[in-house]
């Protein structure tokens, strides 16, 4: 194999950043302290001067803002499909009961027009995703949460320094949920962060993230929720600080390296081979991940191009994602093939293009270029 292996996700920590940890390390104080707060402090101004509180995951973010909602046992919670397993887990987690929506074939988000049909009585809030970065309608999706008097848990994970109409996702909206997970483009290896509405919400959310204790004075502790063990660390806010120094020139290379991926696949891409680009979306997706939908040649369409491309070009995809609802856990939950088409369908052909900080134009040109190859044979 002559040309070196590129991954589909790769982070990039900078010497400062590693030396930022080293320190941290040798200074007494490894867990949530000031690094925290100062990483909590530089989110907060990112988005807006909105109350930001970080966790060790994306995943206990939601869960913790549906409990905040008061959301639980007897409530429907409205989510897509297509997206990592631990948006619908979550609703699970809290009692509740997860009621899917199929996506939109052409942004391969969750389908607005499908929320509706799907709000009941019973329905408390809708967890959006924005997959690859980008985001829903937002002023659709707004205008639904108001109507039906519903809340909203934006599971942003994908989508740190996405837009709509100018505006960073998670300076405005209900409950911003984002992860920091190693393949994001913001990392602290893993963690997370909830935007929240006011002090209220920060204040129980801090409550939920640690066993549920308020300390008062020096030596005053009480519990009054049922809270778990979700703080992030010190070790870990200290990565995120220096990613955050970095962020806008991060995602400003993803949006081009995407332009380039369009210009490389040209305008006839889609018309000789049958697969599907992503929304060209540069005035609002951060380009998380670069996908395409395969042509289907039927079943093990993906698996093969996957070995192909793996074999072949020593360039490894990922697909993002299967359709959580034919999971063993979900069809026991009465949930079957046929239920969302469109999901699927996109969940059995997605698959996800390399896109990384510290690729170049060359790395595009040889992704495509082997896209190309072996789709044409
Ligand atoms: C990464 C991700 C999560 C979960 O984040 P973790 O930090 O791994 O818990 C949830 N939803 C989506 C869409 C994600 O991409």
């Amino acid at each position: 194999m002559s040309l070196p292996f590129l991954p589909f996700s790769r982070p990039t920590i900078d010497e400062e950043t590693i030396a930022a940890v080293g320190e941290v390390l040798r200074s007494g104080w490894i867990t949530s302290g000031p690094k925290v707060q100062a990483f909590e402090a530089a989110l907060s101004a990112y988005f807006g001067g909105r109350p930001v509180r970080t966790f060790n995951s994306g995943t206990c973010t939601m869960e913790i803002a549906l409990r905040i909602a008061g959301i639980g046992p007897g409530d429907e919670v409205i989510t897509t499909p297509i997206s990592w397993v631990a948006t619908a887990n979550v609703i699970i987690e809290v009692g509740a009961t997860p009621v899917f929506a199929d996506i939109d074939p052409v942004t391969r988000n969750i389908d607005l027009d499908q929320v509706e049909a799907a709000i009941t009585p019973r329905t408390k809030a809708i967890i959006p995703v924005y997959l690859s970065g980008l985001p829903v309608d937002m002023d659709r999706l707004y205008a639904i949460a108001a109507k039906h008097k519903l809340r909203v848990v934006e599971d942003a994970a994908q989508a740190f320094g996405s837009l709509w109409k100018g505006q960073r996702i998670g300076s405005f909206g209900d409950f911003v949920s984002f992860s920091f997970q190693a393949n994001k483009n913001l990392t602290t290896a893993e963690g997370g962060c909830l935007v929240l509405n006011n002090e209220d919400e920060a204040r129980l959310a801090e409550k939920y993230r640690l066993q549920g204790v308020t300390r008062s004075g020096l030596d005053g502790i009480d519990v009054d929720v049922l809270g778990g063990k979700y703080n992030m660390t010190d070790v870990t806010a200290a990565i995120g600080l220096g990613q955050m120094k970095v962020i806008d020139q991060v995602n400003a290379h993803r949006k081009a390296l995407a332009e380039h991926y369009f210009r490389c696949f040209g305008p006839d891409f889609e018309a000789q081979t049958g697969a599907q680009l992503p929304q060209p979306a540069f005035e609002t997706s951060n380009w998380h991940l670069f996908q395409i939908i395969l042509p289907d040649q039927g079943p093990g369409t993906r698996a093969r191009f996957m070995e192909r491309m793996k074999a072949e070009h020593n360039i490894g995809l990922g697909y993002h994602y299967a359709p959580i609802h034919l999971f063993t856990m979900y069809r026991e939950r009465g949930f079957k093939e046929g239920m969302f088409p469109v999901s699927e369908k996109i969940g059995r052909l997605t698959v996800t293009l390399p896109m990384f900080y510290a690729m170049t134009l060359a790395d595009v040109e040889r992704s495509v270029a082997a896209v190309k190859a072996v789709l044409a044979s």
